[in-house]
């Protein structure tokens, strides 16, 4: 008898994990309503000028995005509704729990836990409750010239994002942000993790322009502009990337492919 309440409690539990992170995704992938996106900044580092540069963050400084995004839904005969709208939150005291240095499934799966667990605690900006959020961790340029990998998950619609303290790296931070942010919405990674350079053709923002290279826009999930087959440069801001076809299937702007 208790076993097989036990296991009917286990089996209604993963029900509601299951229908949970359903529900998450098909709300991320209508497109027909306005998504909520919390922006947490965090300094990375104790540098004064990263403390200046977070108190001179406000809500207009993420409106490309929010802009960006709606022209590529349009571009793909969506976005009649804003796609989402960025509320920037106070900048927390505290950092989330960072992943670990090792490539390690076992362990990015606790860590990914973690951060979910942590991320309780800042379920609301006020009383509003964001769909999504957005850890970003910004580091003075001059203590920390190269970042760490940033990471968004579709699972929990988190993302942690290393950004540079700087106006002169606003656009790219926003080229990153806007990654990770699609990752949250089930957009996958179109790139060689060893070479960085984008796979062809899911990778590329125009796979069948000729001659195919220099490619004139990133694939925003590609991350870098295809110059030729073993070269590629990061896009500067925003304006240099695209939606591709293959990102904008998982995303929902396209069916899904028969
Ligand atoms: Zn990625």
């Amino acid at each position: 008898m208790w076993h097989r309440l036990r296991i009917l409690v286990l089996l209604l539990i993963l029900a509601s994990v299951g229908l949970e992170t359903w529900r998450a995704h098909s709300r991320t992938s209508a497109w027909n309503r306005t998504l909520h996106v919390g922006l947490y900044p965090v300094a990375a580092d104790d540098s004064p000028a990263t403390a200046r540069y977070l108190q001179s963050l406000e809500a207009e400084s993420f409106q490309e995005i929010e802009t960006w995004l709606q022209e590529q839904a349009r571009a793909y005969g969506q976005g009649q509704v804003e796609p989402i709208d960025i509320w920037l939150a106070p900048a927390l005291r505290e950092l989330p729990p960072l992943p670990p240095r090792q490539a390690d499934m076992l362990a990015a799966a606790g860590w990914s836990l973690k951060l979910r667990w942590w991320a309780r605690e800042h379920s609301h900006i006020g009383r509003l409750k964001p769909d999504i959020r957005l850890f970003v961790l910004y580091h003075d340029p001059e203590r920390t010239p190269a970042l760490p990998p940033s990471t968004g998950l579709e699972r929990g619609k988190i993302g942690l994002i290393h950004a540079f303290a700087s106006r002169a790296q606003a656009a790219q931070n926003a080229v990153v942000i806007t990654h990770e942010l699609l990752h949250t919405f089930g957009a996958t990674d179109k790139y060689d993790l060893a070479t960085l350079q984008p796979f062809h053709p899911q990778g590329y923002a125009e796979p069948e322009r000729v001659p195919l290279y220099p490619q004139r826009y990133a694939e925003i999930m590609g991350g870098r502009t295809p110059l030729g087959p073993d070269q590629a440069e990061i896009p500067a801001g925003l304006r240099q990337t695209l939606i591709g076809p293959a990102t904008a299937r998982e995303v929902g702007l396209l069916p899904p492919s028969p």
